[in-house]
């Protein structure tokens, strides 16, 4: 059983004032696998003076020095990739596969920033006047437990890129993550104060960070819920804010698409990270007259949907993250049957042989309408609704309905009326005939899904103020 009884604030790891544990548990298993000791009000506290503190010099680096930070950042990375794996796998549930690949995204995030760093002009002339972009302050991060150490990854980045320093609270649930990528950070040799990790609860360490006038912006990623409050609180003191939240995301398979390969990649695109994904394309629009071939394609494609331990090779989808989660799920799963939907494959309970963990069924749902709480409300989990359309402006209205916008997908064989869709969908990201991922492209969302943009030269300039000096 582990321990983790330090945070890190001022280039130490520190035991923090908090008193409080949180228990560690085994999505696979449900048995402790060690715990938490919880930072508190004055551990955040003296983590944001330490970083309001480091970011005098920090904010005055040369590109230079901030490229050599992320390298050995990255470095020090690199070198234990099989325990970032195997501690995503372990403490989280993440598959072997998706473990894998979120690790692999998670390194590239430093080459993303190296290469903002590379060409980005941080002095731009507008107009007649010279243009400063100059960083912002000290920047709270604040993210979930569905991919903990690629969000610290991805955000700490463009923070160091941008001349900035941070304090990050992360799930209670990933303090094993935390603490594999806390090493990692300090090994790189940061000066003092640039990062500050303080395990702890949402309202207690996130609320801090929320309400503290030393807190220039916050860059969150979590539930719509959480960052409506967060962005209350912020607004007192006018931080900043970037929200990365909640999806609902529309998956349309128009009638020209190769059903072979759209369905199988619905499935990916709906069950990617156990279903825990917030660009999971979890409403799958179909043609009305093709609904027999797309429920004999699904039929076909799930058993092989593997469900078990995410340690082994071939699993596709693993457990859930917690008991609660388990619960939401099979509580949607409840509300879906009961508003009339029709289960086509999974449904309520655990897989056969899977009784100790928070494995859920993969499951479809057909006879959805769009007004359906499992149509409308993000559930986290595996749970695919698959609703019909008869013409094409019909499928992007029903794209359209929804209080989200983070992403969309389309399948077509023909790329220019997928791109003619595509313009019409109200989304951060539309995925044309397949799933992938731009680091250099705007992420974000549309409506409730969000505030901001992460990644590239947008995601880029959310940290930084212009200033500009007029002569
Ligand atoms: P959550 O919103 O419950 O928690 C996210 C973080 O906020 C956690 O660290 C939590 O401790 C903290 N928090 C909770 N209450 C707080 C408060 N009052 N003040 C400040 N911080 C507080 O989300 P979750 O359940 O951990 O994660 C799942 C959610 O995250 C889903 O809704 C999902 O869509 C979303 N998500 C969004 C993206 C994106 O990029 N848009 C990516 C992944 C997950």
């Amino acid at each position: 059983m582990k321990t983790i009884d330090k945070i890190y604030i001022n280039g130490e790891f520190t035991t923090p004032q908090g008193k409080q544990y949180f228990d560690l548990i085994s999505p696979t298993t449900n048995e402790k696998l060690g715990q938490v000791l919880l930072g508190n009000e004055q551990d955040t506290k003296n983590a944001i003076a330490a970083a309001k503190e480091a970011f005098k010099s920090f904010s005055k680096t040369t590109i230079t020095e901030r490229i050599q930070y992320l390298k050995n950042i990255q470095a020090s990375i690199e070198k234990r990739r099989e325990d970032f794996i195997d501690v995503m796998v372990e403490e989280y549930g993440g598959t072997l596969q998706f473990s894998t690949t979120s690790f692999d995204y998670m390194l590239k995030s430093f080459d993303s920033a190296i290469n903002l760093l590379n060409f980005y002009s941080f002095t731009k002339t507008m107009g007649e006047s010279e243009v400063q972009m100059t960083p912002i302050g000290v920047v709270g991060i604040i993210i979930p437990w569905n991919s903990s150490n690629g969000f610290i990854a991805s955000k700490l980045s463009t923070a160091i890129a941008a001349g900035c320093t941070a304090v990050i609270k992360p799930s209670e649930m990933s303090a094993q993550q935390t603490q594999l990528i806390t090493e990692c950070l300090h090994e790189a040799g940061l000066p003092k104060g640039v990062f500050n990790i303080v395990n702890g609860l949402g309202e207690i360490v996130g609320a801090e960070i929320s309400r503290n006038p030393d807190i220039a912006k916050i860059s969150f990623t979590g539930s719509t819920n959480v960052g409506k409050i967060i962005a209350k609180e912020a607004v007192e003191t006018m931080k900043r804010v970037t929200l990365e939240l909640g999806g609902k995301s529309p998956n349309i398979i128009l009638d020209d698409a190769d059903f072979s390969k759209a369905i199988p990649l619905a499935i990916i695109a709906a069950y990617m990270n156990n279903g825990q994904a917030c660009i999971a394309g979890t409403r799958l629009l179909v043609p009305e007259n093709r609904l027999e071939e797309v429920k004999k394609l699904i039929t076909e494609i799930i058993p092989n949907t593997i469900v078990g331990n995410p340690k082994n090779k071939t699993t596709a989808v693993g457990p859930l993250v917690s008991v609660k989660q388990y619960e939401r799920v099979q509580n949607y799963i409840q509300i879906g049957i009961d508003e009339g939907a029709e289960i086509l494959t999974g449904g309520l309970g655990k897989p056969e042989g899977l009784e100790k963990g928070n494995f859920a069924k993969p499951t479809v749902f057909i006879n959805v309408n769009n007004q359906m709480r499992i149509a409308r409300e993000e559930i986290f989990g595996p749970v695919l609704s698959v609703i019909t359309y008869k013409t094409e402006e019909e499928a992007i209205e029903i794209a359209n309905d929804t209080t989200y916008g983070l992403q969309a997908y389309i399948s077509s064989s023909n790329e220019k009326r997928a791109h003619k869709v595509a313009s019409q969908i109200n989304a951060g990201r539309v995925q044309i005939n397949g799933i992938g991922h731009d680091p250099m492209a705007p992420f974000g969302g549309f409506k409730q899904s969000g505030i901001g943009r992460e990644f590239g030269t947008i995601g880029l300039e959310a940290y930084l103020e212009p200033k500009a000096l007029i002569r």
